[in-house]
Protein backbone atom coordinates (compact mmCIF):
# COMPACT_ATOMS: atom_id res chain seq x y z
CA UNK A 1 0.00 0.00 0.00
CA UNK A 2 2.87 2.03 0.69
CA UNK A 3 4.10 2.35 -2.68
CA UNK A 4 1.08 3.21 -4.05
CA UNK A 5 0.68 6.00 -2.39
CA UNK A 6 1.28 9.06 -4.97
CA UNK A 7 2.43 11.66 -2.19
CA UNK A 8 1.67 14.93 -4.63
CA UNK A 9 -1.92 13.58 -5.24
CA UNK A 10 -2.97 12.99 -1.38
CA UNK A 11 -1.65 16.31 -0.59
CA UNK A 12 -3.72 17.81 -3.38
CA UNK A 13 -6.49 15.53 -3.18
CA UNK A 14 -6.23 16.84 0.81
CA UNK A 15 -6.90 20.80 -0.45
CA UNK A 16 -9.32 19.99 -3.62
CA UNK A 17 -12.88 20.10 -1.51
CA UNK A 18 -15.23 20.41 -4.21
CA UNK A 19 -12.68 22.87 -6.87
CA UNK A 20 -10.16 21.09 -8.34
CA UNK A 21 -6.68 21.86 -8.44
CA UNK A 22 -5.23 21.44 -11.94
CA UNK A 23 -1.20 21.34 -12.17
CA UNK A 24 0.45 22.79 -15.39
CA UNK A 25 -0.69 20.58 -18.01
CA UNK A 26 -1.76 18.07 -16.04
CA UNK A 27 -5.02 17.77 -14.77
CA UNK A 28 -7.02 17.59 -11.53
CA UNK A 29 -5.80 14.84 -8.60
CA UNK A 30 -9.71 14.06 -8.45
CA UNK A 31 -10.24 12.95 -11.92
CA UNK A 32 -12.04 10.18 -13.45
CA UNK A 33 -9.74 7.55 -14.54
CA UNK A 34 -10.59 4.68 -16.86
CA UNK A 35 -9.58 0.80 -16.93
CA UNK A 36 -10.73 -1.50 -19.32
CA UNK A 37 -9.86 -4.57 -19.07
CA UNK A 38 -10.28 -7.96 -21.43
CA UNK A 39 -11.74 -10.51 -20.22
CA UNK A 40 -11.54 -13.26 -16.70
CA UNK A 41 -10.11 -16.15 -18.52
CA UNK A 42 -7.10 -15.51 -16.62
CA UNK A 43 -6.31 -14.82 -13.03
CA UNK A 44 -4.27 -12.07 -13.88
CA UNK A 45 -7.34 -9.87 -15.16
CA UNK A 46 -9.58 -10.65 -12.36
CA UNK A 47 -6.91 -9.69 -9.58
CA UNK A 48 -5.74 -6.19 -11.76
CA UNK A 49 -9.19 -5.29 -12.06
CA UNK A 50 -8.82 -5.31 -7.82
CA UNK A 51 -5.87 -3.53 -8.03
CA UNK A 52 -7.18 -0.85 -9.90
CA UNK A 53 -10.08 -0.30 -8.24
CA UNK A 54 -8.08 0.24 -4.46
CA UNK A 55 -5.06 1.50 -6.21
CA UNK A 56 -6.01 4.57 -8.34
CA UNK A 57 -8.59 5.33 -5.12
CA UNK A 58 -6.01 5.40 -2.61
CA UNK A 59 -4.04 7.64 -5.29
CA UNK A 60 -7.31 9.75 -4.59
CA UNK A 61 -8.66 9.02 -8.33
CA UNK A 62 -11.94 7.98 -9.03
CA UNK A 63 -11.59 4.74 -10.75
CA UNK A 64 -14.23 3.29 -13.53
CA UNK A 65 -12.51 0.05 -14.33
CA UNK A 66 -14.64 -2.72 -16.72
CA UNK A 67 -14.21 -5.97 -18.21
CA UNK A 68 -15.57 -6.55 -21.70
CA UNK A 69 -18.30 -8.86 -21.51
CA UNK A 70 -18.29 -12.62 -22.64
CA UNK A 71 -20.17 -11.88 -25.86
CA UNK A 72 -19.76 -9.35 -28.65
CA UNK A 73 -16.47 -8.46 -26.72
CA UNK A 74 -14.65 -6.33 -29.38
CA UNK A 75 -17.68 -4.09 -29.67
CA UNK A 76 -18.51 -4.17 -25.76
CA UNK A 77 -15.36 -3.10 -24.98
CA UNK A 78 -15.10 -0.22 -27.96
CA UNK A 79 -18.43 1.07 -26.24
CA UNK A 80 -17.12 0.76 -23.13
CA UNK A 81 -13.67 2.95 -23.91
CA UNK A 82 -15.97 5.31 -25.68
CA UNK A 83 -17.85 5.99 -22.72
CA UNK A 84 -15.19 6.67 -20.47
CA UNK A 85 -14.15 9.41 -23.20
CA UNK A 86 -17.33 10.80 -22.60
CA UNK A 87 -17.69 10.85 -19.19
CA UNK A 88 -14.25 12.55 -18.39
CA UNK A 89 -11.58 10.07 -17.91
CA UNK A 90 -8.40 11.82 -18.29
CA UNK A 91 -6.41 8.84 -18.60
CA UNK A 92 -7.68 5.23 -19.69
CA UNK A 93 -5.69 2.55 -18.95
CA UNK A 94 -6.48 -0.28 -22.15
CA UNK A 95 -5.89 -4.45 -21.65
CA UNK A 96 -7.23 -4.74 -24.95
CA UNK A 97 -9.48 -7.88 -26.10
CA UNK A 98 -8.33 -6.83 -29.39
CA UNK A 99 -6.01 -4.80 -30.23
CA UNK A 100 -6.25 -4.27 -34.00
CA UNK A 101 -9.60 -2.60 -33.06
CA UNK A 102 -9.70 0.50 -31.13
CA UNK A 103 -8.46 2.80 -33.45
CA UNK A 104 -11.91 5.03 -33.78
CA UNK A 105 -12.16 4.85 -29.94
CA UNK A 106 -8.77 5.87 -29.59
CA UNK A 107 -8.89 8.45 -32.12
CA UNK A 108 -12.16 9.90 -29.90
CA UNK A 109 -10.18 9.89 -26.95
CA UNK A 110 -6.91 11.62 -28.22
CA UNK A 111 -9.42 14.40 -29.60
CA UNK A 112 -10.34 14.84 -26.20
CA UNK A 113 -7.17 14.90 -24.78
CA UNK A 114 -7.41 12.41 -22.97
CA UNK A 115 -4.25 10.05 -22.43
CA UNK A 116 -3.51 6.35 -23.69
CA UNK A 117 -1.78 3.43 -21.64
CA UNK A 118 -1.59 0.19 -23.14
CA UNK A 119 -1.45 -2.30 -20.45
CA UNK A 120 -0.13 -5.87 -20.54
CA UNK A 121 -0.94 -6.03 -24.09
CA UNK A 122 0.01 -3.73 -26.96
CA UNK A 123 -2.54 -1.75 -29.18
CA UNK A 124 -1.50 -1.86 -32.57
CA UNK A 125 -2.16 0.44 -35.80
CA UNK A 126 -3.19 3.51 -33.86
CA UNK A 127 -0.91 6.76 -33.28
CA UNK A 128 -3.28 7.39 -30.35
CA UNK A 129 -1.45 4.91 -27.45
CA UNK A 130 1.02 7.04 -25.33
CA UNK A 131 2.52 4.68 -23.25
CA UNK A 132 3.21 1.08 -23.15
CA UNK A 133 3.32 -1.64 -19.59
CA UNK A 134 3.88 -4.81 -19.51
CA UNK A 135 6.29 -7.52 -18.47
CA UNK A 136 9.00 -7.60 -21.18
CA UNK A 137 7.04 -10.50 -23.05
CA UNK A 138 9.88 -11.31 -25.78
CA UNK A 139 11.56 -12.54 -22.82
CA UNK A 140 8.68 -14.55 -21.04
CA UNK A 141 8.75 -16.21 -24.08
CA UNK A 142 12.51 -17.00 -24.04
CA UNK A 143 12.25 -18.23 -20.20
CA UNK A 144 9.45 -20.27 -21.45
CA UNK A 145 11.54 -22.20 -24.16
CA UNK A 146 14.51 -22.28 -21.80
CA UNK A 147 12.72 -24.20 -19.35
CA UNK A 148 10.85 -26.31 -21.85
CA UNK A 149 14.83 -27.27 -22.84
CA UNK A 150 15.39 -27.56 -18.85
CA UNK A 151 12.30 -29.47 -18.47
CA UNK A 152 13.47 -31.96 -21.02
CA UNK A 153 16.60 -32.70 -19.76
CA UNK A 154 15.66 -33.25 -16.14
CA UNK A 155 12.24 -35.06 -16.55
CA UNK A 156 11.99 -36.81 -20.44
CA UNK A 157 14.43 -39.73 -18.62
CA UNK A 158 16.37 -40.10 -22.03
CA UNK A 159 18.93 -38.08 -24.14
CA UNK A 160 17.98 -35.91 -26.82
CA UNK A 161 15.91 -36.09 -29.50
CA UNK A 162 12.53 -35.20 -27.67
CA UNK A 163 9.46 -35.10 -29.38
CA UNK A 164 7.37 -32.00 -28.65
CA UNK A 165 4.13 -29.81 -29.91
CA UNK A 166 3.89 -26.18 -29.64
CA UNK A 167 0.99 -23.69 -28.45
CA UNK A 168 0.76 -20.24 -28.76
CA UNK A 169 -1.72 -18.16 -27.38
CA UNK A 170 -5.34 -15.84 -29.25
CA UNK A 171 -4.24 -14.05 -32.50
CA UNK A 172 -5.87 -10.80 -31.57
CA UNK A 173 -3.72 -10.55 -28.37
CA UNK A 174 -0.56 -8.93 -29.50
CA UNK A 175 0.91 -10.73 -27.21
CA UNK A 176 0.41 -14.25 -29.04
CA UNK A 177 3.30 -13.61 -31.32
CA UNK A 178 5.74 -12.01 -28.93
CA UNK A 179 5.78 -14.60 -26.30
CA UNK A 180 5.66 -17.44 -29.46
CA UNK A 181 8.74 -15.63 -31.02
CA UNK A 182 10.51 -15.21 -27.65
CA UNK A 183 10.24 -18.75 -27.13
CA UNK A 184 11.17 -19.57 -30.83
CA UNK A 185 14.32 -17.68 -30.27
CA UNK A 186 15.33 -20.40 -28.03
CA UNK A 187 13.41 -23.23 -29.40
CA UNK A 188 14.31 -22.90 -33.44
CA UNK A 189 17.76 -23.41 -33.45
CA UNK A 190 17.38 -27.05 -31.23
CA UNK A 191 14.96 -27.75 -33.97
CA UNK A 192 16.97 -26.87 -36.17
CA UNK A 193 20.00 -29.23 -35.34
CA UNK A 194 17.55 -32.36 -34.35
CA UNK A 195 17.18 -31.89 -30.47
CA UNK A 196 13.70 -31.29 -30.60
CA UNK A 197 11.16 -32.69 -33.23
CA UNK A 198 8.05 -31.22 -33.46
CA UNK A 199 6.29 -34.72 -34.23
CA UNK A 200 3.06 -32.52 -35.84
CA UNK A 201 5.52 -30.22 -37.85
CA UNK A 202 3.69 -28.02 -36.74
CA UNK A 203 5.68 -24.95 -36.10
CA UNK A 204 3.95 -21.99 -37.36
CA UNK A 205 2.29 -19.44 -35.19
CA UNK A 206 -0.87 -19.28 -37.01
CA UNK A 207 -1.26 -23.28 -36.76
CA UNK A 208 -0.32 -23.51 -33.16
CA UNK A 209 -3.37 -20.33 -32.00
CA UNK A 210 -5.77 -20.58 -29.14
CA UNK A 211 -8.68 -18.61 -30.09
CA UNK A 212 -9.65 -16.34 -26.90
CA UNK A 213 -6.69 -18.37 -25.26
CA UNK A 214 -9.69 -20.41 -24.12
CA UNK A 215 -8.65 -23.79 -21.88
CA UNK A 216 -11.17 -25.68 -23.94
CA UNK A 217 -9.64 -24.61 -27.45
CA UNK A 218 -6.44 -25.98 -26.31
CA UNK A 219 -7.78 -29.29 -24.93
CA UNK A 220 -9.39 -30.16 -27.97
CA UNK A 221 -6.38 -28.77 -30.45
CA UNK A 222 -3.68 -31.23 -27.66
CA UNK A 223 -6.57 -34.24 -27.84
CA UNK A 224 -6.31 -33.65 -32.02
CA UNK A 225 -2.21 -33.99 -31.42
CA UNK A 226 -2.26 -37.04 -29.45
CA UNK A 227 -4.52 -38.86 -31.49
CA UNK A 228 -2.67 -38.28 -34.60
CA UNK A 229 0.76 -38.39 -33.64
CA UNK A 230 1.36 -40.15 -30.15
CA UNK A 231 -0.45 -43.34 -29.72
CA UNK A 232 3.24 -44.82 -30.28
CA UNK A 233 5.19 -42.25 -29.59
CA UNK A 234 6.88 -40.59 -26.86
CA UNK A 235 5.54 -37.37 -25.78
CA UNK A 236 8.23 -35.55 -24.04
CA UNK A 237 6.93 -31.53 -23.69
CA UNK A 238 4.60 -29.14 -24.75
CA UNK A 239 5.32 -25.62 -24.86
CA UNK A 240 2.05 -23.83 -23.29
CA UNK A 241 2.29 -19.97 -23.26
CA UNK A 242 0.27 -19.59 -19.99
CA UNK A 243 -1.08 -21.39 -16.72
CA UNK A 244 -4.93 -21.63 -18.61
CA UNK A 245 -3.75 -23.72 -21.25
CA UNK A 246 -1.19 -25.73 -19.71
CA UNK A 247 -3.52 -27.46 -17.14
CA UNK A 248 -5.94 -28.06 -20.50
CA UNK A 249 -2.75 -29.21 -22.48
CA UNK A 250 -2.19 -31.74 -19.05
CA UNK A 251 -5.82 -32.78 -18.62
CA UNK A 252 -5.88 -34.45 -22.07
CA UNK A 253 -2.32 -35.81 -22.06
CA UNK A 254 -3.56 -37.50 -18.71
CA UNK A 255 -6.98 -38.57 -20.18
CA UNK A 256 -4.66 -40.17 -23.23
CA UNK A 257 -3.27 -42.53 -20.43
CA UNK A 258 0.43 -40.61 -20.61
CA UNK A 259 2.30 -40.30 -17.55
CA UNK A 260 3.20 -36.40 -16.98
CA UNK A 261 5.71 -36.57 -14.37
CA UNK A 262 7.65 -37.61 -17.37
CA UNK A 263 6.34 -35.13 -19.54
CA UNK A 264 7.40 -31.24 -19.46
CA UNK A 265 4.48 -28.49 -19.83
CA UNK A 266 5.30 -24.69 -19.63
CA UNK A 267 3.08 -21.88 -18.06
CA UNK A 268 2.60 -17.98 -17.70
CA UNK A 269 1.09 -16.24 -15.04
CA UNK A 270 1.39 -18.01 -11.64
CA UNK A 271 -2.10 -18.93 -11.38
CA UNK A 272 -2.75 -20.69 -7.99
CA UNK A 273 -4.08 -24.05 -9.63
CA UNK A 274 -0.67 -23.94 -11.79
CA UNK A 275 1.36 -23.53 -8.58
CA UNK A 276 -0.22 -26.47 -6.89
CA UNK A 277 -0.07 -28.42 -10.21
CA UNK A 278 3.78 -28.00 -9.91
CA UNK A 279 4.37 -28.36 -6.25
CA UNK A 280 2.90 -31.58 -6.76
CA UNK A 281 5.11 -32.53 -10.29
CA UNK A 282 2.99 -32.48 -13.22
CA UNK A 283 3.04 -28.82 -14.94
CA UNK A 284 7.25 -28.27 -14.98
CA UNK A 285 7.07 -24.68 -14.76
CA UNK A 286 5.38 -21.12 -14.72
CA UNK A 287 6.33 -17.18 -15.02
CA UNK A 288 6.01 -14.93 -12.34
CA UNK A 289 4.25 -11.52 -13.90
CA UNK A 290 3.50 -10.15 -10.13
CA UNK A 291 -0.05 -7.81 -11.45
CA UNK A 292 0.17 -5.78 -7.70
CA UNK A 293 4.04 -4.34 -9.64
CA UNK A 294 1.99 -3.46 -13.05
CA UNK A 295 -1.00 -2.13 -11.83
CA UNK A 296 1.11 0.09 -9.16
CA UNK A 297 3.81 1.39 -11.87
CA UNK A 298 0.37 2.14 -14.06
CA UNK A 299 -0.67 3.91 -11.36
CA UNK A 300 2.75 5.56 -10.81
CA UNK A 301 2.63 6.74 -14.96
CA UNK A 302 -0.76 8.04 -14.12
CA UNK A 303 0.10 10.23 -11.41
CA UNK A 304 3.16 11.45 -13.33
CA UNK A 305 0.56 12.08 -16.22
CA UNK A 306 -1.44 14.30 -13.37
CA UNK A 307 1.27 16.09 -12.54
CA UNK A 308 2.08 17.26 -15.60
CA UNK A 309 5.55 15.66 -14.96
CA UNK A 310 7.01 13.37 -17.62
CA UNK A 311 6.05 9.82 -17.72
CA UNK A 312 8.70 7.50 -17.16
CA UNK A 313 9.75 4.57 -19.82
CA UNK A 314 12.62 2.02 -19.67
CA UNK A 315 12.31 0.83 -23.65
CA UNK A 316 11.85 3.15 -26.61
CA UNK A 317 12.62 0.67 -29.54
CA UNK A 318 11.23 -2.58 -28.61
CA UNK A 319 7.47 -2.18 -29.36
CA UNK A 320 6.98 -1.09 -32.76
CA UNK A 321 2.84 -0.81 -33.05
CA UNK A 322 3.10 -0.37 -36.72
CA UNK A 323 2.29 3.24 -36.36
CA UNK A 324 5.24 4.46 -33.85
CA UNK A 325 7.29 2.72 -31.61
CA UNK A 326 5.22 3.31 -28.16
CA UNK A 327 7.53 4.30 -24.99
CA UNK A 328 7.07 1.54 -22.34
CA UNK A 329 8.27 0.69 -19.05
CA UNK A 330 9.28 -3.11 -18.80
CA UNK A 331 8.90 -5.19 -15.90
CA UNK A 332 11.19 -8.36 -15.63
CA UNK A 333 9.33 -11.59 -15.50
CA UNK A 334 10.81 -14.14 -13.38
CA UNK A 335 10.68 -18.26 -14.05
CA UNK A 336 9.38 -20.21 -11.35
CA UNK A 337 10.05 -24.30 -11.52
CA UNK A 338 9.63 -26.63 -8.18
CA UNK A 339 13.03 -25.60 -6.86
CA UNK A 340 12.55 -21.73 -6.91
CA UNK A 341 8.82 -21.21 -5.84
CA UNK A 342 9.78 -20.02 -2.44
CA UNK A 343 12.06 -17.59 -3.11
CA UNK A 344 9.73 -16.39 -6.25
CA UNK A 345 7.00 -15.80 -4.11
CA UNK A 346 8.29 -14.53 -1.30
CA UNK A 347 6.32 -11.74 -0.97
CA UNK A 348 3.10 -13.39 -2.05
CA UNK A 349 1.31 -14.80 1.07
CA UNK A 350 -1.08 -16.58 -0.57
CA UNK A 351 1.12 -18.32 -2.78
CA UNK A 352 3.89 -18.79 -0.44
CA UNK A 353 1.33 -20.77 1.31
CA UNK A 354 0.84 -23.15 -1.95
CA UNK A 355 4.20 -24.04 -1.31
CA UNK A 356 5.14 -24.25 1.99
CA UNK A 357 2.13 -26.33 2.42
CA UNK A 358 3.32 -28.58 -0.96
CA UNK A 359 6.97 -28.75 0.42
C1 LIG B 1 -1.20 -11.91 -20.91
C2 LIG B 1 -1.02 -13.23 -20.22
C3 LIG B 1 -2.34 -13.98 -20.17
C4 LIG B 1 -3.03 -13.99 -21.51
C5 LIG B 1 -4.42 -14.57 -21.44
C6 LIG B 1 -1.84 -12.13 -22.25
O1 LIG B 1 -1.97 -10.97 -22.96
O2 LIG B 1 0.05 -11.27 -21.04
O3 LIG B 1 -0.50 -13.02 -18.93
O4 LIG B 1 -2.13 -15.29 -19.74
O5 LIG B 1 -3.10 -12.71 -22.04
O6 LIG B 1 -5.25 -13.81 -20.64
Amino acid sequence: AAALALSGCSSDRGSSTGGSTEAASGFAADSAIGVALPDKTSENWVLAGGLFEDGLKEAGFKADVQYAPASNTVAEQQNQISSMVTNGAKVIVIGAKDGKQLGTQLQQAADAGVKIIAYDRLIENTPNVDYYVAFDNFKVGQLQGQALLEGLEKRSGHAAPWNIELFSGSPDDANAAVFFNGAMDVLQPKIDDGTLKVVSGQTEVAQTATQGWEAENAQSRMDTLLTGNYTSTTLDGVLSPNDTLARAIITSVKQAGKDISKITVTGQDSEVESVKSIMAGEQYSTINKDTSLLVEQTIKMIGQLQKGEEVEVNDTEQYDNGVKVVPAYLLAPVIVTKDNAAEAYKNNPNLLDIVNAAS
